[in-house]
């Protein structure tokens, strides 16, 4: 006899959310995939790779130095891939690899890192890949096996870029490398103001997306180090001058349609994707915890949007 989808589930099952809103996760870590990609999120908006990079103890330099590049890379196409098999051809944004010197400092290979007297304006996101070819090849290596595996979900997101240069100069070195540019999602983080005051130079550039990194946006426009205790009540994500530069940055995307998301932890307050979606922005990440939460937000604020629009004609 056949059975009633009431028999099965126990009951009517929930009607999954739908939302005009791209609602995406973060993702740190291949062990947190299956629960992130049980959220019923539209992809990852962030894949922060250097968690699995720390993770194995040795510096990228290391890797090179001894000759075992094949493990470095296989270690990081494996990791990858085992978070896009929980996402079923959805995109995939994985960020290049943004971890400062002093994190590599106490392991395998770190002696040669450099000693900053302040590692987070430093050598680190793109900066680092861009002086280290051989660092920035490994990573791309991963990369193109994905591609060649069939893996087309899978975009790059470049973090602490700051001019339109860093983003042509990366896509160049990818070229460099084998890869079909032109025909792959590449994107960079907002997280610099000047990649917010200068983002039609960027789209020009042939961005494909950008994303909000408002945990560092936040810190290099109001000058408060995102770390630190004594001024941690003026980190403010609704600082009328951070609003400012990312408002500016989500319409002129919009203009030259380009995708914008947002994947700082300010995507995961309802209050701010809220005023996001009412300022155009089309994608949002958030922690894997608040993804229903985020998707119940976007859904409210479109039906009001679209009520508003409506009643106003
Ligand atoms: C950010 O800066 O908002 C971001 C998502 O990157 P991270 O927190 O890893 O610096
Ligand atoms: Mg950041």
């Amino acid at each position: 006899e056949a059975q009633t989808p009431q028999a099965v589930t126990g009951g009517f099952a929930p009607a999954p959310i739908i939302t005009a809103t791209s609602i995406k996760v973060n993702v740190s870590l291949p062990e947190a995939a299956k629960r992130a990609a049980a959220t019923g999120a539209d992809g990852v908006g962030l894949l922060r790779i250097e968690h699995l990079i720390l993770g194995l103890g040795k510096t990228p330099g290391w890797f090179i130095r001894n000759k075992k590049e094949d493990e470095f890379i296989n270690e990081l196409y494996t990791g990858i891939k085992t978070v896009m098999d929980e996402f079923n051809g959805k995109p995939v944004w994985v960020r290049t690899l943004d971890a400062p010197t002093d994190e590599f400092r106490n392991m395998k290979g770190g002696e040669d890192e450099p000693d900053e007297h302040n590692p987070m304006l430093g050598w680190r996101g793109i900066r680092r890949d861009l002086q280290s070819r051989d660092q920035f090849r490994l990573q791309v290596e991963a990369f193109k096996k994905l591609w060649d595996a069939g893996y087309d979900n899978l975009g790059i997101m470049f973090p602490l870029v700051g001019h339109p240069d860093e983003f042509i100069a990366a896509k160049e070195m990818m070229r460099e490398f084998g890869v079909d540019v032109d025909n792959r999602t590449l994107g960079i983080m907002i997280e610099i103001p000047s990649s917010a005051i200068l983002v039609e130079d960027f789209i020009k550039a042939g961005i494909n997306f950008a994303s909000f990194g408002t945990n560092d946006l936040i810190q290099y426009t109001l000058a408060i180090d995102r770390n630190n205790q004594n001024v941690a009540e003026m980190y403010n994500p609704k600082h009328p001058a951070v609003l400012k530069l990312i408002k500016y940055a989500i319409e002129r995307c919009r203009m030259g349609g380009v995708e914008c998301s947002i994947c700082g932890q300010a995507g995961s307050d309802p209050e701010m994707v809220k005023w996001l979606i009412e300022t155009g922005i089309t994608s949002v990440s958030a922690n894997i915890d608040a993804v229903p939460k985020i998707r119940e937000t976007a859904a409210k604020t479109e039906l009001k949007m679209i009520l508003d629009a409506a009643r106003r004609n």
